[in-house]
């Protein structure tokens, strides 16, 4: 979707619109550079109109925009059967498709965004190449959440080489969601739709989801079984997961003898599973990994002198959140003030509950997880703390 693209989209059109004048019907559509311009989340709506491969939201029609006997909502999704660009249920709910049958007429966007797709699916057929069942070397085909984390992370490997950028480089808001349109297509997805966790909501009156990010799990599929409050639970594995594995890349890739290349290569042949097949590459036990990487996703460029293992080098994590125009979309903690407080959370698998606790001028203070009878935390679950300040 770049701007060069565009330029030579919007030129051909109005070449072909001038031919065909005096024919009203055979006008193409008028070229419109932002169809999503004023609405929350306009990026996320372009996510979903151009890259994103499955998902659906509700929309609520302005007050009488639609006669008072018609549905006052639609589905708004990717994709319909058959690439229709619409459809109405016997019950009478109205589906949008906004990756429909109809092209955008600019065969360069379509170009990369193949591209695009073809970074993630072929890292898809090297994961069932090294996995495939009864396979001579004992390796294990990883759960889904690995499999779509480490595709993902395909997109960005390519698109650093076709934007000629590199790894270690804290790039921000503007990389990652490409506003100056640079280059052609969105190989950065996987950092910018971390917003789903986040609780990233496209309700027309958006509030942060409730309980996100800790009731999301990026540790399956919704067909898996997966369903957290937040607003894709696929996203979530693909992108969340994503981002831990970007996170340990950044970590481990200058220590490991091959760096991230080897790191990934392992995790695709590996005999372990999932978690387990991550954390023996590193040889840093999961909890530690899990609780620093989630520590890293607060406190990555947001708190001046952090330990590098709470960082991201890849990316300023802070620069993103904070100039995200869907607010939903941020990593909210709850806010809590130093003087005593009692919050009771669920947490689901790989998960984190994020608190805040500020206040000035107060003496030590200890904080204390119980679980729901009163007793020490399970075994699964553990607490950390960030000094921030
Ligand atoms: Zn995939």
């Amino acid at each position: 979707m770049g701007k060069a693209s565009r330029r030579r989209t919007a030129g051909r059109e109005l070449q072909g619109s001038a031919r065909a004048a005096k024919d009203p019907a055979a006008q193409p559509a008028p070229f419109v550079a932002r169809p999503f311009a004023g609405l929350p989340g306009e990026t996320d709506w372009v996510a979903l109109r151009e890259v994103v491969p499955a998902a659906t939201a509700t929309i609520r029609f302005a007050p009488e925009a639609a006669p008072g006997d018609a549905p006052q909502t639609a589905t708004v999704a990717t994709v319909l059967p058959l690439a229709w660009s619409g459809l109405r249920r016997v019950d009478g709910e109205v589906m949008v498709g906004l990756q429909s049958g109809t092209t955008t007429g600019d065969a360069v966007e379509e170009l990369s965004n193949a591209r695009l797709l073809l970074a993630h699916e072929f890292t898809h057929v090297i994961q069932y190449g090294r996995g495939f069942p009864g396979n001579a070397e004992g390796v294990v085909l990883q759960p889904n959440w690995v499999n779509e984390a480490q595709a993902t992370l395909a997109e960005e490997i390519v698109g650093d080489r076709v934007t000629g950028r590199a790894r270690g480089r804290n790039y921000g808001y503007d990389v990652a969601f490409n506003t100056a349109e640079t280059t052609d297509g969105d190989w950065y997805r996987g950092i910018t739709l971390l917003a789903v966790y986040f609780g990233l909501s496209l309700e027309s009156n958006p509030k942060h989801v409730p309980n996100a990010p800790e009731q999301c799990s990026f540790l399956g599929l919704a067909v898996e079984g997966n369903n957290g409050p937040c607003l894709n639970n696929d996203f979530v594995a693909y992108n969340t997961g994503y981002a831990l594995l970007r996170w340990l890349s950044d970590q481990f890739g200058p220590v490991v003898p091959g760096g991230e290349k080897a790191i990934q290569r392992s995790i695709a042949g590996n005999r372990s599973v999932g978690l387990a097949a991550i954390a023996s590459v590193t040889h840093v036990p999961v909890d530690t990994l899990l609780a620093q990487f989630a520590a890293a996703l607060y406190v990555d460029d947001r708190v001046p002198g952090a330990a590098p293992r709470l960082t991201f080098s890849s990316w300023n994590l802070f620069d993103i959140d904070k100039n995200r125009i869907n607010p939903t979309g941020r990593l909210a903690p709850r806010e809590r003030a130093f003087s005593g407080f009692t919050d009771a959370v669920s947490v689901r698998g790989g998960s984190t509950a994020y608190f805040r606790v500020s206040g000035a001028g107060r003496a030590a203070t200890a904080i204390r997880a119980r679980d729901a009878g009163g007793g020490a935390l399970p075994a699964a679950m553990r607490m950390w703390v960030v000094r921030l300040q």
